[in-house]
């Protein structure tokens, strides 16, 4: 038994067909994690869809009725990158319902991980990049409306910057400035990082991700980390830790909400980095070392992964719970 809740749904499964975005990991994940005795099915929570009164905290009440009624203009589902119908609305807004209810848990657990969710491209107004509502977002609008929290950080490891994520939590944020880096930090042989930050307003938001991917237009967020191509565990994981530190010593959030995309990994077909497995399971367990240090609630979700083998993008999701496992079971009977 966890120490904590895992957030799924059969439901999840996404309706686009055969797709590059790998629908099946969700339902397959499940059953790897109880296979493998990681989980039991007593771990796992079912969540209810978010209502459309949780969806407007975040999404233009124009957009929200388009994807209900189903009118969608040719170039709006375009844009998103997967095919519109009925069935994915449902998806979408049980995605964020499963955001909402691994919020929550976190708060009295310390953690809590949605097997899905972490659709970070899309907007208010508009969805992309196999997007349509922000998950993520919609959580933290509702926990604050509910006074759950007052504040929150998301922390965005997919490989592709969270631009909406950063366009949701604008607020009024100055232009974004360079962050001093923490010395002695290694730089890659081809071309250092690059930090740049700026002022937030009650939602601080972080994204490390390859700089030379989609989006094309990167929205500032309160830290974006523009990661070179090719970069490897070592230099990522230093990049990692002195984003999440800088974040941490200018915000203290209520909460914090970890997008652990798949697709940083070497062998993914839509990212350009170079993290091994074994780095990206180093990875997760820093950030919850961090927050379990700094007794930060963390909720978190799974984005992106699109490697060569179906296999490996599972592998580097159930190992996200392996990491959370061995982090909170420690400190539980400690
Ligand atoms: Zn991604």
């Amino acid at each position: 038994m966890l120490p904590f809740k895992l957030v799924y749904s059969d439901a999840y499964y996404l309706p686009i067909g055969d797709h590059v975005f790998p629908a099946q990991k969700y339902g397959r994940i499940r059953e790897r994690l109880i296979a493998s005795g990681v989980a039991e099915a007593d771990d796992f929570l079912e969540p209810e869809p978010a209502s459309d009164q949780d969806i407007l905290l975040v999404h233009k009440p124009e957009y929200v009725h388009k994807l209900t009624s189903g009118t969608l203009s040719p170039r709006e589902e375009m844009e998103m990158e997967i095919p519109y119908s009925r069935d994915l609305v449902e998806a979408f807004w049980l995605a964020a319902g499963g955001s909402i209810l691994a919020a929550r848990r976190c708060l009295t657990d310390g953690v809590s991980i949605s097997i899905g969710g972490g659709f970070h491209h899309a907007f208010p107004d508009h969805g992309e990049g196999f997007c349509m509502i922000h998950d993520v977002a919609v959580a933290i609008r509702r926990l604050q409306q509910d006074h759950a929290i007052r504040t929150a950080m998301t922390l965005d490891c997919d490989v592709h910057q969270g631009n909406g994520t950063a366009v949701i939590f604008a607020g009024n944020r100055s232009v974004s400035v360079p962050q001093p880096s923490v010395s002695g930090l290694r730089q890659t042989h081809t071309r250092p990082g690059r930090m740049r930050g700026g002022h937030a307003g009650d939602v601080f938001t972080i994204s490390l991700h390859q700089h030379n991917n989609y989006p094309l237009w990167k929205p500032p967020s309160s830290i974006d980390v523009d990661l070179p191509d090719g970069m490897g565990d070592d230099d990522y994981l230093a990049w990692l830790d002195n984003a999440l530190h800088t974040g941490l010593r200018q915000f203290k959030p209520d909460l914090l909400c970890y997008v652990a995309g798949a697709d940083p990994y070497k062998e993914d077909q839509l990212g350009g980095l170079n993290l091994t497995i074994d780095g990206m399971k180093k990875r997760d367990e820093l950030v919850f070392q961090v927050a379990h240090a700094e007794r930060i609630p963390v909720m978190v979700t799974f984005a992106g992964g699109y490697a060569m083998s179906l296999e490996d993008t599972m592998t580097i999701h159930c190992n996200t719970v392996v990491a959370a496992k061995e982090m909170f079971t420690g400190a539980v009977s400690s």
